[in-house]
């Protein structure tokens, strides 16, 4: 096996296609996997609509600009099918092929943010997937994916589904560094999460499970309402019916004794944090996930002075990987997981799913490469 085929984005938000790449030879501690299954977020969107060529710039050398060609597909689980070298798991087991994997994205492990710091989602010099040229085998929208060393790999158990892994691999571990960031939860605070895209639904489900008194939720369109109700929020608020932020922010004040809730999770856009900051009470708690998106932020100055703390998630380090396909072993006879997936697209058809992730007729669909031939 010398090649493969890749879906490609060659131009931004035109039809894609798909290439056959070489397969690259093995570094050692790096591991070649066959995909099973490959979900799209909205990132895999805006990418492919061209929204993100800028890059970080010097305020945030850890995000690369995106430039086409590029293979899209940043959350993959695949089954290992060669190795570079003897290769590990985050958990010191041996790997070997036939294993079924995710990895975290690969980071130097000798600058200051990875030894001194210990922040490595903040490693100028990481390497993440989904928009590298299609040689690189670095997306997951393609029949490998190459994983280079410095991955962290959690092993996916037999009960989790290729598909829910995959959405581990994003979604909910950023879900899972964003409550490591926000510390404990009461069993008397109220939790609202504005948006109900994978990564509000996912904050949903963590939220009931570290024992919040109630979850409030607030998003759109019907179909992901309707998910949140089934995973147990206390009350849903679907903006088709509450378009002003006014009506949002009256209804959160009514479940909440008139203060305000007592943690606000942000998975919607950048701008819903201003209306987020009005839904915390004082004094209160709003871990920010949803980033992209949306016009330029204004936050009214006087917002402050509710001393709300503030957290700002991007990406996870190793461990909330590990954290999230744990998770979705250990609660799923609470939570049905599989509803966060909606649709299964397979390799030839990966632009259309990035066209209705784009429009939000989508949860979380799946490329399964697999069934291409
Ligand atoms: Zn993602
Ligand atoms: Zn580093």
């Amino acid at each position: 096996m010398t090649e493969c085929l890749a879906a490609v984005v060659t131009k931004f938000n035109q039809p894609l296609e798909i290439w056959k790449v070489p397969i690259p030879d093995l570094a050692p501690n790096s591991a070649l996997i066959k995909v099973d299954a490959a979900t799209l977020c909205g990132t895999d969107a805006h990418r492919w609509q061209g929204h993100l060529t800028e890059g970080g710039g010097a305020d945030l050398p850890f995000i690369d600009p995106v430039t086409t060609p590029f293979t899209p597909g940043h959350e993959t689980c695949g089954t290992i099918v060669a190795t570079g070298s003897e290769l590990r798991d985050i958990l010191n087991e041996p790997l070997k092929a036939g294993d079924r994997i995710i990895a975290s994205y690969p980071h130097c492990g000798r600058c200051y943010y990875c030894r001194v710091a210990r922040q490595t989602t903040l490693c100028a010099n990481n390497i993440s997937f989904g928009h590298s040229p299609p040689s690189a085998l670095l997306g997951g929208c393609a029949e490998y994916h190459y994983f280079p060393a410095g991955a962290s790999f959690v092993r996916v158990p037999p009960e989790v589904s290729a598909a829910l892994a995959a959405s581990a691999a994003c979604a909910l571990r950023t879900v899972m560094h964003g409550f490591e960031q926000l510390g404990p939860i009461a069993s008397h605070e109220t939790v609202v999460v504005q948006g109900c895209g994978p990564l509000g639904l996912y904050a949903l489900a963590v939220a009931k499970d570290r024992g919040a008194k109630k979850v409030l939720v607030i998003g759109a369109p019907a179909a992901r309402v309707k998910v949140a109700k089934e995973w147990g929020a206390d009350a849903v608020l679907d903006m088709g019916e509450a378009s002003s932020a006014d009506d949002r922010l009256a209804w959160v004040r009514e479940r909440t004794s008139g203060r305000g809730a007592d943690i606000v999770f942000q998975c919607a856009n950048s701008v819903a944090i201003s209306e987020g900051l009005r839904m915390a009470r004082p004094g209160g708690r709003l871990v920010n996930i949803g980033v992209t998106g949306g016009p330029p932020l204004q936050i009214p100055p006087i917002l402050f002075f509710r001393q709300v703390c503030i957290n700002c998630v991007v990406m996870a380090e190793a461990r909330h990987f590990y954290q999230a396909i744990d998770f979705l072993a250990a609660r799923r006879k609470y939570f049905n997981f599989d509803r966060i997936i909606s649709g299964t697209y397979n390799l030839e058809h990966t632009g259309d799913a990035l066209e209705a992730m784009a429009a939000y007729r989508e949860v979380k669909p799946v490329i399964l490469p697999a069934g291409t031939h």
